[in-house]
């Protein structure tokens, strides 16, 4: 057989092995295959929530602002804002006066409630609280002052404004967190690193990629993605102008406004026949800035 004869079968076979992968590709589109994810960790804040009702409760910013009820008396008005200055002097919080606040301060001057041979001086508690993945975050909290008298100092005022705050009773009688209130407990020192600790994280958004579900499908011999995920926010502010961006093989191959998300908020996407290549995957969010960028991104790799 000559040269020119060799070519030409060489030639032959690769057509009617190229005509039937076409033929294979058109005749049967191929079954999506499913992407399983590389487990993504979350940072979790170091600190733990012992002290108080639920881990991680704070406001969403360190500048928060109060209103009491023209019904206080001049007493109870001066008592409280000296409980809100001796917190503004040992942690990052700042207080301001506002119409509506979100610190309620309310006064009842007829004779002070009962629970058994106890007078109850005061209530106080967070009101609206938002649950996210790292902090629960309070909007409002309402104080209601009830004694009628009281030691000579702020302790009822700063007690009800640690429960506003998040901190639950303490088991220790020096404790003004105590149960029973005595003129000389004090605010202990573990409640106002916990205070600093929690203000001193900076009041920014924190998203993260979670429920991503993502297959593979082809026809015609390209290759599509398909692919479902949620983006939450669980920092301690708005993220605007949040991107969703795809990569395969490190190159971006599409990207997704997706607006604003609130914190505590979560927004559910979807993608169908996006023209894709390889066996990799990944999803990156992203908006101007954040508490932490190691929770942004999330890897894909076929399953076997
Ligand atoms: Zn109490």
């Amino acid at each position: 057989m000559n040269k020119g004869g060799l070519l030409g079968w060489l030639l032959f076979f690769l057509a009617i092995i190229m005509l039937g992968i076409l033929a294979y590709n058109y005749l049967s589109p191929s079954l999506p295959i499913n992407f399983t994810q590389n487990q993504s960790t979350i940072n979790l804040p170091s600190y733990n929530g012992s002290l108080q009702f639920y881990p991680n409760m704070r406001f969403p910013e360190k500048s928060l602002t109060y209103s009491i009820d023209a019904a206080c008396s001049q007493e109870k008005k001066d008592r409280m804002i000296q409980a809100f200055f001796r917190l503004e002097n040992e942690t990052p919080i700042i207080f301001y006066s506002a119409s509506i606040g979100n610190v309620l301060v309310n006064c009842r001057e007829t004779e002070a409630p009962k629970n058994g041979d106890t007078f109850i001086a005061g209530e106080g508690g967070a009101k609206t609280i938002i649950k996210t993945d790292k902090f629960n975050i309070i909007e409002q909290g309402e104080i209601l002052l009830l004694y009628q008298k009281a030691c000579n100092n702020y302790n009822v005022e700063l007690h009800e404004l640690l429960h506003v705050l998040g901190f639950k009773h303490s088991d220790n009688k020096e404790s003004l967190m105590y149960n029973i209130s005595e003129c000389n407990q004090r605010l202990t020192q573990d409640i106002v690193d916990e205070l600093k600790k929690l203000y001193s994280v900076k009041e920014l958004p924190d998203l993260h990629i979670t429920n991503v579900s993502a297959s593979k499908h082809s026809a015609y011999l390209i290759s599509y993605l398909d692919f479902s995920l949620d983006v939450k926010n669980q920092g301690l502010a708005k993220a605007e102008n949040v991107i969703l961006e795809i990569y395969s093989s490190n190159s971006k191959i599409e990207e997704f406004n997706l607006e604003t998300i609130n914190y505590g908020e979560g927004k559910y996407f979807k993608a169908k026949n996006i023209k894709f290549s390889g066996d990799k995957v990944s999803f990156l969010v992203r908006t101007s800035e954040e508490l932490d960028l190691s929770n942004n991104r999330v890897d894909l790799a076929i399953s076997n």
